[in-house]
């Protein structure tokens, strides 16, 4: 298993530069194409055996194989990751120098050319997810490397996700390198500190993507009464209080969530009675709110992921309609919509008609005044669109 010969006029996505290919674009190995091959590095050519890339093997997942490089005098070895990686993490070290920033991604996957790696640093603490053969096949070299690059002593990882078993992996979780600490563990972002829980937390324990917007946020909460729906650890509600919020009210379905939030008002030194915390679905405290006549001037609407990919768009834009139509309805005269989407299936064109259509059947005048993405953290390889998957708008009434 060395070669991948792909069907006529599959290669075009290969040569526009997208990382993946799917089974249904190869034609037929030179050799089976057996489990014990994950990993492995493949030639990828085209129907007449032209060179168009290296890649490695998933043998069991749709994404068939990874690519790592096009250039075919690449030697896909351990002097090929230093460099990528190293790649990855100065820009990093080129475009986050706040002293007040010590949490962020390092590794964003396809988008730093290492697809299926992500790596994000909390502190002198670096949590790791492998998600695919080719990262996997190669991960205590990475491990090494990680620790070597950043200096970081301590190297847990999260590989505990569903989207491990599409390609016929275990999930798994741990230390890799030095040892437990006590966790969980404390961040500093923009000034604002805030616990995390790299071992059972969501994700890799934190939303680092929205860094960014939870600055904006913080810039524009001054003198508002605030609803922060899927509020997780309190971060756009503490980031409002530290902007000047009168008062917040934080729903979120997971009491281990809204227990982490108490602590980190605690840390911030901010009191108690400014936030009421409430354990309950979304989408019915909405409605709740919305027959008590309950007015805010700042509505915040970060949901999980409704859509991983477009196939699901349809009952995705059902659930995103559904709540921005009812917190629009629960906006005082001025008040803005911060509504964000995290689905990959769901694309920014297809996310602002969606608001559109919930203000025409709220029956309110709206317009945007801010577009948000994520931050500088995680880039978007312009042939990878896949990788645009956080969207947000700041809508006013
Ligand atoms: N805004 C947060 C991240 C939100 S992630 C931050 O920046 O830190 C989505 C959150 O929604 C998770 O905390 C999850 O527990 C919660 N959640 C998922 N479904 C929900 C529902 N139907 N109602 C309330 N909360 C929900």
């Amino acid at each position: 298993m060395n070669e991948i010969r792909l069907k006529a006029g599959r290669e075009k996505a290969v040569l526009r530069g997208h990382p993946w290919i799917f089974s249904g674009s190869v034609a037929g190995a030179t050799d089976r194409d057996e489990g014990e091959f994950a990993g492995h590095t493949v030639k990828v050519v085209d129907p007449v055996g032209n060179f168009l890339a290296w890649g490695a093997l998933s043998p069991s997942s749709k994404i068939r194989v990874r690519l790592w490089s096009r250039n075919e005098e690449d030697d896909i070895d351990p002097e090929f990751f230093h460099t990528r990686l190293k790649k990855a993490i100065n820009h990093r070290n080129l475009t986050i120098q706040d002293k007040e920033v010590d949490a962020y991604r390092l590794v964003h996957g396809e988008s730093d050319g290492l697809p299926g790696l992500i790596v994000d640093k909390y502190g002198e603490i670096l949590v790791v997810q492998f998600l695919a053969c080719g990262v996997e096949h190669w991960r205590d070299l990475l491990v090494d490397q990680l620790g070597e690059i950043t200096g970081c002593g301590h190297i847990y990882e999260r590989s505990d996700t569903d989207t491990r078993r599409l390609e016929g992996l275990p999930p798994r979780k741990g230390w890799l390198m030095g040892g437990e600490i006590v966790t969980p563990i404390k961040i500093k972002e923009n000034g604002l500190l805030y616990w995390v829980d790299i071992l059972g937390g969501q994700k890799t324990g934190f939303y680092l993507d929205q860094r960014e917007n939870r600055s904006k946020i913080r810039e524009i909460a001054r003198g508002k009464s605030i609803l922060d729906c899927f509020a997780y650890t309190g971060s756009f509600t503490i980031s409002a209080l530290a902007g000047g919020a009168k008062g917040v009210t934080a729903i979120d379905s997971s009491g281990e969530a809204i227990r982490m939030g108490r602590e980190n008002l605690a840390v911030n030194h901010i009191t108690e009675a400014s936030v009421d915390w409430i354990e309950a679905n979304v989408f019915e405290q909405l409605r709740k709110f919305r027959d008590l006549n309950r007015m805010f001037d700042m509505v915040i609407l970060d949901p999980p992921k409704f859509a991983p990919t477009a196939s699901h768009a349809q009952r995705a834009a059902r659930g995103y309609k559904d709540i921005n139509l009812l917190a629009l309805k629960l906006l005082n005269p001025d008040g803005l919509l911060v509504t964000f989407s995290c689905s990959g299936g769901v694309s920014e064109d297809l996310f602002q008609k969606i608001i559109a259509g919930a203000a025409l059947d709220a029956e309110v005048q709206a317009k945007i005044i801010n577009r948000l993405g994520p931050g500088v953290d995680h880039p978007v390889a312009l042939n990878f669109p896949e990788g645009s998957y956080l969207k947000g708008l700041i809508v006013q009434v």
